[in-house]
């Protein structure tokens, strides 16, 4: 696009898609781009089908890593830098008349981060915006449909779902003979991760390099190309399905009733610190 053809769609109550992803191992058996590719996969796919609803923007490419940093081919970036190089992102796009932002993450750690964001656009901004991760939209029918690796805990990373959807959109570049199953430790039965199997409230991630040898953090050795393709299909879909739901929620007026309210919300979050 031009940039007056960024003018009219922001005209045109279009939802902003932020991908963001990560640069991280994911075992012996599965590139480093993998958060990267299916992230911005899903985005552009969505877009392409919907350019009604959506406009998808680059994808922001590094992530929040600290625990991997032990892995070659992992990059991390600080926590701190990471929100706020997001927020200036969505926030540039609100200054152009964008009123709706859908932060879309692929990689696990980056998560409470982007939700943060997404907060911070809301308290800040006179948009709306929504953080989520992508795999949410496929959770419940993956599980129900095609999961075989153990629950929770199977799919939790570089697995059967991971795996599953880098097959479906490059397998020249999955060598599965190399993939090998390796579980977290039963350190609680309050503490657990999987992608889709919902998630325990105990939030607790340790250091990878202290427990994890491969990498890998579940089982993908059940995955398959053809698994892959319907994950994406239902995310896809149902992203699209999220898109419309976002583009009718009304954005209203703040209606203050403080003794003596600030005046001008936008001069007030426009503000230098
Ligand atoms: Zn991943």
């Amino acid at each position: 696009m031009t940039w007056p053809e960024v003018r009219t769609a922001a005209t045109q109550n279009r939802i902003i898609i932020i991908p963001v992803a990560a640069i991280e191992q994911h075992g012996y058996h599965l590139p480093v781009d993998m958060d990267n590719r299916g992230c911005f996969h899903v985005c552009a796919e969505a877009a392409k089908r919907r350019p009604d609803l959506f406009l998808n923007t680059p994808l922001l490419p590094y992530g929040f890593n600290e625990h991997n940093m032990e892995f070659p081919g992992t990059v991390s970036i600080r926590m701190q830098v990471f929100m706020d190089y997001v927020f200036d992102v969505a926030r540039s796009y609100t200054r152009m008349g964008f009123r709706r932002i859908l932060i879309i993450n692929g990689h696990g750690s980056n998560q409470m981060l982007v939700n943060l964001v997404a907060r911070r656009v809301v308290n800040e901004t006179s948009a709306l915006a929504m953080g989520l991760p992508y795999w949410t939209l496929s959770s419940e029918s993956f599980n129900q449909e095609l999961r075989e690796s153990a629950s929770p805990g199977g799919t939790a990373h570089a697995c059967e779902y991971e795996t599953s959807i880098y097959l479906a959109l490059e397998p020249d570049a999955v060598d599965m003979s190399k993939a090998v199953m390796e579980m977290a430790p039963p350190w609680s039965k309050w503490i657990w991760t999987d992608l889709t199997a919902g998630s325990s409230d105990v939030h607790f991630v340790d250091n990878y390099s202290r427990y994890n040898t491969s990498g890998v953090e579940g089982d993908p050795t059940p995955a398959t190309a053809e698994k892959g393709k319907k994950i994406l299909e239902w995310t896809i879909n149902n992203l699209i399905e999220l898109g419309e739901d976002f583009s009718h929620i009304a954005i209203k007026p703040r209606r203050s009733q403080q003794h003596q309210p600030e005046t001008d919300f936008d001069a007030h979050a426009n503000a230098s610190p």
